[in-house]
């Protein structure tokens, strides 16, 4: 038997990714905000913006140059990811303060505005880029610049999205069954992790969580021994890595005969889960798929048991923009990819959630995560 059958298929048969139109993009977004030049911390915005999957690298971009500094133990893996990106970058191999020698780079580049990413430097560093490292240059807190580009995903990102949620969903037809042999939590998350690594997952996306009976009522439970049982309802939230990028998907099943009140439950999330499917659209407000969501549960009598928001963006980040709550600002644009996500949580009955991921479309929405919500295990 081979170990991997890659559902996934092959990351170099995948569409190749855009890294030069981004870091174009990037540069017009810094001129919109006055910055001329940015020091990217978030690894994952350096991955997006030059291919580098590494644990510790700086990107410097300014309005000519860009610029990547990271340690001796990636002088190989940089140049070969950074160099095939596209981008004319050059490689710094510093064995300690790469900030240093960001700053360097940046002074010699005559930079005025320089914007540090405000979310991912702590204050500490933020102190030594004002005392030490760049004093007299003017540093500007900057607030999602590149999260911002990411919202909207390329074709080749979506392609990988929708191999991710591929993966997700092969390995789920083929462990479902082993639901009606009463296996424990751990052992059926175990089992559906590694059915997704042999079809060509890197890993997975999240830890896999399965809830069952009263731990379903926990939205994030952590797997356990518990045996899975006639009665249960049981939650599966799982997804796979593909080349970076995740997938998410949550599936209620029930065990045997589970009664009125939980086939109840579940008949009300698929309700709520289907109308805010229906709402999703480009040009229509997040807050209002929450609130198509949320309607169903309501009129249901269980408005408080819906404890969480409906949903979030998933690309190299599994929780990213736009939120899909009732807080939201965002407003939904072709390539955002989203989950709908409703669930109803209520101890002495269990869990019932149901998540599929989206790529919002012009004309509604396309689903990527395809597995069928009935709830028998089959
Ligand atoms: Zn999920
Ligand atoms: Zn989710």
């Amino acid at each position: 038997m081979s170990i991997t059958e890659n559902v996934a298929g092959a990351v170099s048969d995948l569409p190749a990714m855009d890294h030069v139109g981004r870091v174009d993009r990037l540069r017009d977004a810094m001129g919109d905000v006055g910055l001329d030049g940015l020091v990217v911390t978030n690894l994952t915005n350096v991955r997006y913006l030059c291919g580098f999957t590494g644990s510790a690298g700086v990107l410097l971009v300014t309005g000519n140059h860009v610029h990547f500094v990271t340690d001796g133990r990636y002088t190989e893996q940089s140049r070969s990811e950074v160099g095939s990106s596209g981008v004319p970058i050059e490689i710094e191999i510093s064995a300690s303060e790469p900030d240093r020698a960001i700053a360097a780079r940046a002074k010699a580049d005559g930079v005025s505005r320089l914007g540090l990413e405000e979310n991912s430097i702590t204050w500490a560093d933020h102190t030594r880029w004002v005392k030490d490292l760049l004093p007299g240059t003017e540093l500007l807190g900057s607030n999602s610049i590149v999260e911002t580009l990411r919202l909207v995903k390329e074709p080749a990102e979506a392609a990988r999205i929708r191999a991710a949620c591929a993966v997700a969903d092969e390995a789920l037809a083929r462990t479902r069954h082993l639901l009606n042999e009463g296996p424990t939590e751990i052992e059926f998350a175990m089992e559906l992790d590694s059915t997704m690594k042999r079809l060509g997952a890197a890993d997975v996306s999240f830890e896999t969580i399965v809830a069952s009976g009263p731990n379903g009522a926990k939205p994030h439970h952590h797997p356990g021994g518990r045996v899975i049982a006639d009665g249960d309802l049981v939650v599966i939230d799982f997804g796979a890595l593909v080349d970076g990028y995740h997938s998410d998907m949550t599936r209620t099943m029930w065990i045997g005969d589970v009664g009125k009140a939980r086939e109840r439950m579940f008949e009300i999330v698929l309700e709520s889960q289907q109308a805010g499917m229906e709402a999703v659209i480009a040009g229509v407000e997040a807050s209002a798929v929450d609130s198509m969501c949320r309607q169903v549960i309501d009129d249901a009598g269980w408005g408080d048991a819906f404890v969480h928001g409906t949903g979030h963006g998933v690309g190299l980040d599994i929780h990213e923009e736009p939120r899909v709550s009732s807080r939201s600002a965002a407003i939904l644009e072709p390539g955002h990819v989203v989950t709908v996500e409703p669930g109803v949580y209520i101890p002495e009955l269990g869990g019932v959630r149901i998540e599929d991921t989206v790529l919002v479309t012009d004309t509604g929405c396309d689903r990527l995560t395809r597995t069928p919500k009935t709830p028998q295990p089959g």
